[in-house]
């Protein structure tokens, strides 16, 4: 499989629950390397860009109030097949239906308050690892 670069954002639901040393280790643990990283405040209008995609949907709003409600932990992650590994080692969207051992079956509170982000193919990490770090910052 191909050593791909992926993006993850622990979300200020895991962030304030205490759970960014679990989530890592989980990372770390699946061989995912950690590349970059920062915790973000995100202002709404960041948050907002950055899940543009949903902006017609019901959510919208209170998605991204959410995702600026507090820190969040931004991170690129990088290894073989990463973008598919991230997805299966997160979880289903909604928590009822991720699989035992999942990180979203494990943290996430409802289907918005989910946890944890994950880019969901490799046009869409491309656009969203360059959306929080310059090229420089990636190691
Ligand atoms: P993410 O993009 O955050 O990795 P995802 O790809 O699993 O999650 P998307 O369909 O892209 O899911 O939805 C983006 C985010 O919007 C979800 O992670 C969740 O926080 C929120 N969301 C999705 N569906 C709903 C819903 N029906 N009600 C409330 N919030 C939702
Ligand atoms: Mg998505």
């Amino acid at each position: 499989m191909a050593l791909e670069r992926t993006l993850s954002i622990v979300k200020p639901d895991a962030v304030a629950a205490g759970h960014v040393g679990d989530i890592i280790k989980m990372f770390e643990f699946n061989h995912l390397r950690i590349i970059a990283a920062k915790l973000v405040k995100l202002s709404k209008q960041e948050a907002e860009g950055f899940y543009a995609v949903h902006r017609h949907r019901p959510f919208f709003q209170s998605l991204t109030a959410f995702m600026s409600s507090g820190p969040a932990l931004v991170m690129v992650l990088e290894g073989d097949g990463a973008i598919s590994l991230l997805r299966e080692i997160m979880g289903a969207t909604d928590p009822a239906k991720a699989a035992p051992g999942t990180i979203r079956r494990l943290y996430a509170t409802s289907i918005e308050r989910n946890a944890v982000h994950g880019s969901d193919a490799p046009e869409t990490a491309a656009a969203e690892i360059a959306y929080f770090f310059p090229a420089i910052d990636l190691i």
